[in-house]
């Protein structure tokens, strides 16, 4: 049986991202797939980075703000 870990970059998972949840996906090697334990969610590496470039555009302005965040707390 093949042990859930972590792909090479973490993703995260498109369907939980929408809801506003931030949850990183597992990589089944066997399939070649990534999948979230959260929301039942499988795809391959194009569909994630599909699913999150889609998420990317509608949430746009936020990313953005979370990035500047991180920056500012540093000071
Ligand atoms: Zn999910």
């Amino acid at each position: 049986m093949a042990q859930a870990r972590k792909g090479k970059l973490n993703y995260r998972c498109p369907c939980c991202f929408m809801r506003d949840i931030d949850m990183d996906m597992f990589y089944d090697a066997e399939k070649g797939e990534y999948y979230c334990l959260r929301c039942q969610f499988t795809g391959t590496e194009q569909e994630v980075l599909e699913g999150n470039e889609r998420v990317r555009q509608k949430y746009g302005a936020m990313y953005r703000r979370f990035t500047d965040f991180e920056d500012f707390t540093e000071f």
